[in-house]
């Protein structure tokens, strides 16, 4: 039995991710694209969502934070609202401008496409990473993103909890590079499946094990440790979906010693209702204040 659980420990995450990307490519051979990949995100989903119920990483995450309405209420207004429309507007601008050539001056056109798309990660991870390096070390920008850090559990559904103005900051970081080098279409596809599918795992509440996969994808076990409230552990781990640049610049965390804190969250208030939540950082200090006052009232 030992044997069986440590085999579904080291192979869940590499089955899942790797079934998402054959169902996405299933798709996008048949000339279904979108549909593969919505196809696969769903199959993600579900499988996550069965699995967090059968063997839990964290048994205590399960408790409901009344934070789901909310949860699910950003995650339409930035993923499926804010994302689909850069992603389209992007698409749009590089088939027009791809029309009279295959792709830019500065990319290797001709390399088989799996190279494209490593590549293509590498260089809009560049991006990504100081996207959410700058978020947690500026004050300005945390107070955005700190709605993503407030949850005191990590499941699959908060997984979009991100506030808009986080989003459009992340993609203002990580598309204009691969703009900027000539990165063809099916890059773009494939690096916003792969942010999709590692996105969802990262937050997932499974018990998994990932070995030599931390020290290439940003994996559930490393993304634990970004969430502590300890912050020398806390600010670590920024890459989206490849751990490289936290290794060149030295924010790689990981300790095999101990388990990531079960306790998480973050010291500052959040409101708890979606409006109050979006609103709030644009009044940041004088919120926090307000909230400071109201819980030292009643002690
Ligand atoms: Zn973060």
């Amino acid at each position: 039995m030992k044997f069986v659980s440590t085999l579904l420990d080291y192979s869940l995450w590499p089955a899942i991710f790797g079934g998402a990307l054959a169902i996405t490519y299933t798709g996008l051979s048949h000339g279904y694209e979108i549909t593969g990949f919505l196809i696969a995100y769903f199959c993600v989903a579900i499988s996550l969502f069965i699995l967090e119920r059968v063997r839990p990483h964290e048994k205590v995450w399960h408790e409901n934070d009344g934070q789901m309405p909310h949860d699910l209420g950003h995650t339409l207004l930035t993923k499926v609202m804010v994302e689909v429309t850069i992603i389209t507007l992007t698409a749009v601008g590089i088939m027009k401008g791809t029309e009279s050539r295959q792709s830019g001056v500065f990319w290797p056109g001709h390399w088989p496409v799996v190279a494209q798309v490593a590549l293509g990660l590498v260089v809009s991870e560049f991006g990504l990473y100081w996207a959410h390096r700058i978020a947690h070390e500026w004050m300005p920008l945390w107070r955005f993103h700190a709605l993503h850090h407030s949850p005191v559990r990590l499941w699959f559904f908060n997984t979009g909890r991100f506030h808009f103005v986080d989003t459009i900051k992340s993609m203002l970081f990580g598309m204009p590079l691969l703009i900027i080098v000539g990165a063809p279409m099916p890059v773009f596809f494939w690096g916003s499946s792969i942010t999709a599918f590692i996105g969802i795992l990262t937050h997932c509440n499974v018990q998994m094990r990932f070995g030599w996969l931390n020290y290439l994808f940003n994996t559930p076990g490393l993304h634990r440790w970004h969430h502590s409230m300890d912050l020398r552990e806390g600010n670590k781990n920024y890459g989206e979906n490849l751990v490289l640049w936290d290794l060149i610049f030295g924010t790689f965390f990981d300790d095999a010693a101990r388990r990531p804190p079960v306790k998480i969250g973050i010291k500052e208030a959040i409101p708890q209702t979606f409006f109050q939540q979006l609103a709030a950082p644009f009044y940041w200090k004088r919120y926090q204040a307000e909230a400071k006052a109201r819980l030292e009232s009643k002690i």
